[in-house]
């Protein structure tokens, strides 16, 4: 009698554990599943040397908030996606050994709403688009990227990831080395970095060095979706 209920509660303990450890193990996603349905793009099958460290799967990010609870994969539409195929194809032609790493890609707008909750009241909130206003990252149009070497060293670009302030902006940039904000090394990477996306058909934003969109807003809200 001891057994059979010592067998029925494994089973139990086994029947709720079973989806936890296939989640962990990265193998059923319903948030990867869901962009699946979307026709969104895993990169890893079109390219899999793009590397990625998707800062919103983590609290790594100043949210300190895990926002995707099970992504583990890059997916992007697949006018993004093939453009930045192209990408890190330039790239490797001028340096073999570097690659670019991915920090977010697509952004499901009920992410975008939670990520807006969760500034609201505090200084990052003037940070983040209200998702009542859609941007680019919701239609799987948009990218925010760096570059690393071959140790999967991310490139010094000046700032970190998501940092606020005009350190992170490319317009002034020729200013900020005279300022001693940034130095030449760190503004050449950022070049470089702009250079193969730009040619790979990508355009740049102002306020973030990491930021690239596939099309621009208008283009997105005429011909596509949002991921909602
Ligand atoms: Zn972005």
């Amino acid at each position: 009698m001891k057994t059979m209920m010592m067998n029925k509660s494994v089973f139990c303990c086994l029947f709720i554990l079973f989806p936890v450890l296939l989640l962990a193990q990265g193998r059923v996603s319903r948030l990867e599943n869901y962009l699946q349905t979307q026709h969104l793009v895993n990169i890893k099958h079109l390219d899999p040397t793009i590397l990625s460290d998707l800062k919103y799967a983590t609290t790594d990010n100043f949210t300190k908030t895990v926002l995707y609870d099970t992504l583990s994969n890059v997916y992007l539409h697949p006018v993004a996606a093939k453009k930045l195929v192209k990408a890190q194809q330039y790239l490797k032609q001028i340096n073999s050994g570097f690659s670019l790493l991915v920090y977010d890609a697509v952004r499901p707008l009920r992410v975008q709403r939670r990520m807006y909750k969760v500034v609201q009241n505090t200084p990052y909130a003037a940070y983040v688009a209200n998702p009542v206003r859609t941007g680019l990252h919701n239609y799987g149009m948009a990218v925010d990227l760096t570059i690393c070497d071959s140790q999967g060293v991310p490139l010094d670009m000046g700032t970190a990831f998501d940092f606020f302030g005009k350190a992170a902006g490319i317009n002034r940039e020729q200013e900020l080395i005279k300022e001693g904000v940034l130095t030449k090394q760190q503004v050449k990477n950022r070049d470089l970095l702009r250079k193969v996306m730009i040619q790979a058909g990508f355009l740049t934003i102002r306020g973030e060095w990491w930021h690239f969109n596939a099309v621009s807003l208008n283009e997105a809200r005429r011909s596509y979706k949002v991921i909602e």
